[in-house]
C-alpha cells in the first residue's frame, strides 16, 4: 500500500462523513445534471467474475450502495424526465443524476432489474441491437480468451494475418489485442464473417449466455427501463464500414422487437465511446434526439435554457469505487463524481 494514498483515502473518507464533500458537491453540483455508466452487474462470488472485465463490473451489492448514494446526494431522473425538460419547457430538478447501461448484458435483466425495481428507479439502457439473442459478443470472446490464457501470441498473429495486410504489433499485449478486435471489425464484411466463423474454435464458450435475449429485452422495457441504440455490431460507429446502417437498423431492430414506434428508441450511446464530427450529425440525422458519449464531466442545467443533446458519461469503474471486498467506498464515489468539469459538447 502506498502510504501517501493511504493518507489521502483517509482524508476523503474523513471529509465525507463529516458532510464537508457532500455540502461541497451540494453548492457546485446545485444546477447540474450527472450521467453515469454502468455494463455489468454481477452478484459478489458470481463465478463470472473470472470471466469479465473489473472496470467495467459492478457487484450486486456495490450496485444497491450506489443506488443509495444517488438517492442520498441527487435526484435520480429518467429519459423521460429530460424529454420533459427539453420539449415542455420543464426543469430538471436540483442535482439530477440518469443512470445508464452499455450494450445490453444479461445480468442487466436478471441482476440490475431487480436492485433497480426494489429502489423504484429508472434507468436507461443502450443495447447492442446485433448482440441480443446472442450468446456473446465476438469482441468480448477475443477479450475473454486472452484472459483466460486460450489466446496467445500464436493465434492473435494468425488472425491479425487473416484481417489485415499491414505489419503486425511488434508485442501482443492489452493494447495489440484491441487494435487486433478494431482490424477484424473494421474488415471486409465478408472477411469478417469468414474469421468470425472460425473464432469459436479459438475462443471456447462463456460459462454462461451473456447477452440479453429478445424476452430480457422485452422484460427490461415493460418495467419501464427506457431502451436506447449502442449500435448493431458494438464497433465504433465512426470506423464501421457502413455507419448509416449501424445508427438506423440498429434503431429499427429494437423497435421491431419491443413492437414499439422507432421514434421511442430515440437515445444513442456510441460504442467504444469513440465519435467524430460526422458521426455526431449522423446520428442526428438518423433521428436520434438523445445522443451520449463516455466524455467524463457534468452539463450546466441553468434554468430556463435547453438541455443539451449531445450528454458525456462517467463510468462506473468498479476496481476505482469498490474495496478489494467488493464493497462500495462513497468518498472515493464522491470524488469520482462531484468535482468534474462541465462540459459542453455540440452536434455541429
Ligand atoms: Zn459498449
Amino acid at each position: 500500500v502506498n502510504p501517501k494514498e493511504g493518507v489521502r483515502g483517509l482524508v476523503k473518507a474523513s471529509l465525507y462523513r463529516s458532510g464537508i464533500t457532500p455540502a461541497y458537491h451540494q453548492r457546485r453540483n446545485r444546477r447540474s445534471l450527472t450521467v453515469v455508466m454502468f455494463h455489468r452487474v454481477l452478484p459478489v462470488g458470481d463465478p463470472e467474475w473470472a470471466d469479465t472485465e473489473a472496470i467495467w463490473t459492478v457487484s450486486d451489492s456495490a450496485f444497491r450502495e450506489c443506488l443509495e448514494f444517488f438517492e442520498r446526494h441527487y435526484h435520480v431522473i429518467g429519459l423521460p424526465d429530460l424529454h420533459r425538460a427539453r420539449h415542455d419547457a420543464g426543469e430538471l430538478p436540483d442535482r439530477s443524476v440518469l443512470i445508464t447501461f452499455d450494450d445490453g448484458w444479461a445480468d442487466t435483466e436478471w441482476c440490475a432489474l431487480p436492485i433497480l425495481k426494489a429502489a423504484g428507479l429508472p434507468a436507461l439502457v443502450f443495447v447492442v441491437a446485433g448482440g441480443v439473442g446472442e450468446e456473446e459478443l465476438w469482441q468480448e470472446s477475443i477479450r475473454r480468451a486472452w484472459r483466460q490464457g486460450r489466446m496467445g501470441a500464436v493465434q492473435c498473429a494468425d488472425l491479425w494475418r487473416r484481417a489485415t495486410q499491414t505489419p503486425q504489433p511488434v508485442a501482443w499485449d492489452g493494447y495489440a489485442l484491441e487494435e487486433l478486435i478494431q482490424r477484424i471489425a473494421t474488415a471486409a464484411p465478408d472477411l469478417r464473417s469468414g474469421i468470425l466463423a472460425g473464432l469459436p474454435s479459438w475462443t471456447g464458450k462463456p460459462l454462461r449466455s451473456q447477452m440479453l435475449t429478445e424476452e430480457q429485452l422485452r422484460t427490461l422495457h415493460s418495467a419501464g427501463v427506457s431502451i436506447g441504440s449502442h449500435g448493431l455490431t458494438h464497433v465504433p460507429i465512426s470506423q464501421a464500414a457502413d455507419p448509416v446502417e449501424e445508427l438506423r437498423s440498429s434503431r429499427s431492430r429494437l423497435a421491431a422487437m419491443l413492437k414499439v414506434p422507432e421514434s421511442e428508441i430515440g437515445s444513442l450511446s456510441f460504442p467504444h465511446g469513440l465519435y467524430d464530427d460526422s458521426t455526431l450529425i449522423r446520428a442526428v440525422e438518423a433521428g436520434y434526439e438523445w445522443v451520449f458519449t463516455s466524455d467524463k464531466g457534468l452539463h450546466a442545467t441553468p434554468r430556463g435554457q435547453a438541455l443539451p443533446r449531445v450528454l458525456g458519461r462517467l463510468n462506473m469503474d468498479g476496481p476505482q469505487l469498490c474495496a478489494e471486498t467488493g464493497k462500495l467506498r462513497p468518498e472515493r464515489l464522491a470524488s469520482w463524481l462531484f468535482d468534474r468539469p462541465t462540459l459542453q459538447l455540440k452536434a455541429a
